[in-house]
């Protein structure tokens, strides 16, 4: 259901199903820590909650603001991630990334 935009990946909301790149914004819901989500075309709002739960290999997917990555836990502490990825443009890479950012995939 995602598709590629640019260096992005394009996620469609859940009423409407209008794709679109939204990288979210950190929030509380609960109490619990969640990424929250707005739809720019029906102004439906959702969240998703952060994992806490990440293991090393785990397959996820990195929402930043310049591109999407995909790739490996390599290391968790705290509220950053490590994550290592191989392919694209520049080859092997390790990131350092916030746990927010980072989707089990
Ligand atoms: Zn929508």
């Amino acid at each position: 259901m995602s598709r590629s935009v640019g260096a992005h990946t394009a996620d469609p909301c859940p009423r409407c199903f209008v794709e679109a790149v939204r990288l979210g914004k950190p929030m509380s819901v609960g109490g619990r820590d969640a990424v929250g989500y707005v739809c720019d075309h029906c102004a439906n709002a959702w969240s998703r909650p952060v994992g806490d739960d990440l293991e090393i290999y785990d397959v996820v997917r990195v929402d930043l603001p310049d591109t999407t990555l995909y790739g490996t836990v390599w290391q968790v502490e705290g509220d950053r991630v490590q994550v290592r990825g191989t392919g694209g443009t520049c080859g092997e890479w390790l990131l350092w990334v916030e746990r927010w950012r980072v989707i089990m995939y």
